[in-house]
């Protein structure tokens, strides 16, 4: 038990009050509580504490993780009768969400999320699973005093060879002046190698656990790589925004006869080469064409005259904020047009928005306002978004989706 959750007596919990508004979007189930929803408190909270969230009748309304250096103050953990949270309550919490993932994936996956935040039960908290390396991936200051609870709690549950800790950028300075908390850190057992190897479907990839973006992959693309597999059969691919050649890999397993990944970054498609040079065994990978190219995509796309059979659009968030959001959009339709632009004849898009602030529906119509302006025929295959390992239980949680297009001229 670490020192703040031994001080947490029922005489010095930390009580608030909060806004009428603010009891109903808790009581409905929403995990985030807002610093200016809360009206009253008995004292200064610390970071990482339990706060017990009251409602006007002073009945007990919901406890979660209190942060005062965030906006989102408090992290609700529980809503409704009133519960105690101790090493009973955190290990049947662990032992609900691993059942979740039991029969997700065969023996051919071993890289997917085990534990996918506030919709997980889990506010600001990710783990992932590389093969035997678990990634740990923190976004609040309130896990860090209680990171040895949560590290025995994953070991007993388990079984693996190591435990990395990934920090939010924004977390950092203070995670290793006040915690001695570092990006990167081992947390238990060896130091992996450089690169952790994984199956994705059958497929092996590298990912970066140390220093990589996300967790060192970003596996919520799962569902669309399989997609992009199965309709690239003797086409032409262009993966564009391509980080570390994911979808390309499946491309070239499924009978691409060629795939360009064009990445801005060549750390990326340093480690495109090496995904495609670890999956040779595939025939289809060892007949595949793979170029690569570094460049800023819209810069690329607006300049190239090549023609491709299928085009995969997945760029980074272009909307880091709510207010970014027209803009985002805006730039959405026309990152579109110019893909559509480089389709050859019975083309195919596969568009995927990662933005939490622009939503499914506005994404879907900038994307489909792009086709129609081309003024060539299309029509929609289908559209995806979360996959299994990634679920989503409100609003603001929502970022993932992709559309697909197919052109008839
Ligand atoms: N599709 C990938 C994930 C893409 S992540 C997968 O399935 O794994 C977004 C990628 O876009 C990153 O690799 C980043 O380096 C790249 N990127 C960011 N801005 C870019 C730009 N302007 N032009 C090209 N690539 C860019």
């Amino acid at each position: 038990m670490n020192p703040s959750a031994a001080k947490e007596t029922a005489a010095t919990r930390l009580r608030l009050r909060i806004t009428s508004a603010a009891e109903s979007i808790v009581r409905s189930g929403h995990p985030w509580l807002f610093a200016d929803s809360i009206h009253e408190s008995n004292r200064d909270g610390q970071p990482g504490e339990l706060a017990v969230i009251y409602d006007r009748k002073d009945r007990f309304l919901a406890v979660g993780l209190f942060d005062p250096d965030s906006p989102i103050r408090v992290r609700i953990l529980h809503a409704g009768k009133p519960q105690t949270i101790d090493p009973a309550w955190w290990r049947a919490r662990l032992e609900k969400t691993l059942a979740g993932r039991r029969d997700l994936f065969d023996a051919q996956t071993t890289g997917f999320r085990l534990i996918h935040g506030e919709s997980d039960g889990w506010p600001g908290l990710v783990l992932d699973r590389y093969g035997t390396t678990l990634v740990l991936k923190i976004y609040t200051a309130a896990w860090l005093p209680r990171l040895d609870e949560i590290l025995a709690l994953l070991q007993e549950k388990i079984p693996c060879e190591r435990i990395v800790l990934r920090l939010s950028r924004n977390l950092q300075p203070s995670a290793e002046k006040k915690f001695q908390a570092l990006d990167g850190q081992i947390l238990s057992g060896s130091t992996p190698d450089a690169r952790v190897i994984f199956l994705e479907n059958g497929i092996r990839f590298e990912a970066d656990v140390l220093r990589g973006q996300k967790t060192g992959f970003f596996l919520d693309q799962r569902e669309n790589r399989a997609e992009v597999g199965k309709l690239s059969r003797g086409k032409k691919v262009l993966n564009a925004f391509s980080f570390s050649g994911g979808f390309s890999v499946y491309a070239a397993r499924g009978g691409a006869i060629s795939v360009t990944d064009l990445d801005i970054s060549a750390h990326a498609l340093e480690s495109a080469k090496r995904n495609f040079a670890l999956n040779q065994n595939f025939p289809g990978v060892a007949a595949c064409h793979h170029e690569i190219v570094q460049a800023d995509a819209f810069a690329w796309l607006e300049k190239s005259a090549a023609k491709f059979d299928l085009v995969v659009l997945d760029p980074p968030s272009l909307a880091r904020r709510a207010a970014e959001r027209e803009g985002a959009i805006r730039a959405d339709e026309k990152l579109n047009s110019l893909g559509i632009a480089r389709l050859a004849r019975d083309g195919i898009l596969v568009a995927g928005s990662c933005s939490a602030h622009v939503p499914a529906a506005e994404f879907f119509d900038a994307v489909r306002r792009a086709a129609k302006k081309s003024g060539r025929r299309f029509s929609e295959l289908k559209t995806l978004r979360h996959p299994p390992d990634h679920p989503v239980t409100f609003k603001e949680a929502e970022y993932l989706k992709v559309i697909y297009l197919k052109f008839r001229n």
